[in-house]
């Protein structure tokens, strides 16, 4: 997968993912990536949040769409993509056969992320420059 997340210089969020499918899937099975608020959610008011990883597990907690109500509620993008990860792996008690990611961005253009097992970094692109970062993970 490749989730966008993007900010303007007047605040206005939009964001956007691809899917990989999975291999081996099952014929006709639909991931999380089409449907809004699990693979991607953008709220203008509160800000956008994206995944990556097994769908399924994703689509249960309308991940993105979690994430972006914990922003609502006040926590930063990146406490929001730690909690949607946690809230995922509560439900998979020691289960490591999986991955996933969560991007996150704010209204103040803040961004974070969080993943089950290392691995990801995403891109930070700004007028001021751009850089690789380092996605933190649930595992180590
Ligand atoms: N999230 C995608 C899916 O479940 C897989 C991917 O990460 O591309 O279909």
């Amino acid at each position: 997968t490749i989730g966008m997340l993007a900010i303007d210089e007047k605040g206005d969020i939009a964001g956007a993912c691809t899917t990989s499918g999975m291999a081996y899937k099952v014929a006709g099975r639909v991931g999380d990536s089409p449907i809004i608020g699990a693979g991607l959610f953008i709220d203008n008011e509160v800000g956008g949040a994206t995944a990556t990883g097994v769908g399924e597990e994703v689509i249960r907690t309308v991940g993105s769409f979690l994430i972006v109500e914990l922003m609502r509620q006040g926590k930063s993008p990146q406490e929001a993509c730690e909690e949607g990860v946690k809230r995922i792996m509560a439900k998979n008690k020691d289960r490591k056969d999986f991955q996933i990611g969560f991007l996150a961005i704010n209204k103040n253009g803040e961004t974070g992320g969080y993943c089950v097992h290392p691995g990801f970094t995403y891109r930070e692109y700004s007028p001021k420059g751009h850089e690789n970062v380092q996605v933190k993970s649930f595992y180590e």
